[in-house]
């Protein structure tokens, strides 16, 4: 009954003294604690404690120290003996050494620590410069205005002059294009405040009002199962649709009238959505990169884009905790696939 009324070491074996570098005399009449040390965690010893007082058997993961003063990490199985009246006469502790996984398991956890902390930072570094260059932005093309009126009917034949300035506004146009669509990038975030219950039927009704003269234009048929409740962030979903749809639109072929469906399956916990066109399609050996930011497939002049649109789409699906994911073939058509949670109910 010494070492404070705790158990005593009555036996080890040899595996246990070449691992801690004790011997059997040395260890046999110490309390267990002597293999404990700074950094062991007095939450788990705690917890041992109260098992041993209440007979009750114990597992869990320890950190000890050996006889140099060495760190190792133990899966620790402590089980209760008893006489045959019941009473516990002593413990059984069956140690098992995960220094290796558990230092392995501690690197990774630190190191998704820091890149999360280099992800956060990068985003916070886009979304400051995207928004300090809008200032700069707006004042050149508020001066190449004022510089027009200026030199107002000098321009008049100045083809050249004419054109230079066409590049300008053109220039500074998909600049802030580009910004906008950064900063709409760089502000998606796991803000849990903002979920709601949000109408998929009422959100895509609004998409539709406001693309309604693109899809009166031309001709496009765009069609949609009935749509279910979601939980999320409006914001958020409202673009994931919109440039889904949008994109279906723009990648139509020329040929043939555009046809799009919203298609929606029950998928358990998830919402499965299809967003099915009949465009102009994806080459296999393209469909790896179309959602990394700034990736585009086709240049400027055919069709207009800042290729930040599916990268959009990718982080708000999967900061809804869904998966968004590609079929195409070319010449025949797009499928995107996208799952969202359900509401609970
Ligand atoms: P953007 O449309 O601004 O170029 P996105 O990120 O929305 O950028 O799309 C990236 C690329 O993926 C597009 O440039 C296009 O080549 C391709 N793409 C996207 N949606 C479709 C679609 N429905 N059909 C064919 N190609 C598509």
């Amino acid at each position: 009954e010494k070492n404070g009324g705790g158990p005593e070491i009555v036996y080890v074996n040899e595996a246990f003294t070449r691992l801690t570098g004790y011997t059997y005399d040395e260890s046999v009449g110490q309390s267990p604690r002597f293999l404990q040390g700074k950094d062991t965690s007095r939450e788990q010893l705690d917890l041992i404690r109260e098992a041993l007082q209440k007979g009750k058997p114990f597992m869990g993961e320890l950190l000890n120290y050996t006889k140099n003063n060495e760190e190792y990490w133990i899966d620790l199985n402590i089980a209760p003996i008893r006489d045959d009246s019941g009473k516990v006469v002593q413990f059984s502790a069956v140690e098992r050494d995960i220094t290796e996984r558990k230092n392995a398991q501690i690197e990774r956890e630190s190191l998704i620590s820091e890149l999360s902390v280099s992800n956060e930072e990068l985003e916070r570094f886009a979304y400051v410069c995207s928004h300090d260059l809008q200032e700069p932005l707006r004042m050149i093309r508020s001066f190449s205005d004022k510089l027009q009126t200026h030199i107002g009917d000098g321009l008049d034949n100045d083809e050249k002059g004419k054109r230079y300035f066409q590049f300008i506004t053109d220039g500074a146009t998909r600049a802030q294009d580009l910004i906008n669509d950064i900063l709409t990038y760089s502000s998606i975030n796991n803000d849990a405040h903002q979920l709601q219950r949000v109408s998929a039927q009422e959100l895509v009704a609004s998409i539709i009002e406001s693309m309604q003269l693109t899809i009166e234009d031309d001709n496009v048929s765009f069609t949609h199962d009935a749509l279910p409740e979601l939980w999320g962030n409006k914001t958020q979903l409202y673009q994931l649709f919109q440039n889904l749809i949008s994109n279906a639109v723009k990648y139509r072929q020329t040929s043939v009238n555009a046809r799009v469906h919203l298609g929606v399956i029950d998928s358990g916990m998830f919402w499965q959505f299809s967003m099915k066109d009949n465009g102009i399609g994806i080459e296999e050996r393209h469909l790896g990169k179309i959602f990394d930011v700034f990736q585009r497939l086709h240049p400027r002049g055919q069709y207009a884009g800042t290729g930040v649109g599916l990268a959009i789409c990718k982080k708000v699906v999967s900061r809804h905790g869904g998966r968004l994911w590609v079929e195409s073939e070319p010449g025949v058509g797009t499928t995107f696939y996208f799952t969202l949670v359900k509401p609970a109910v």
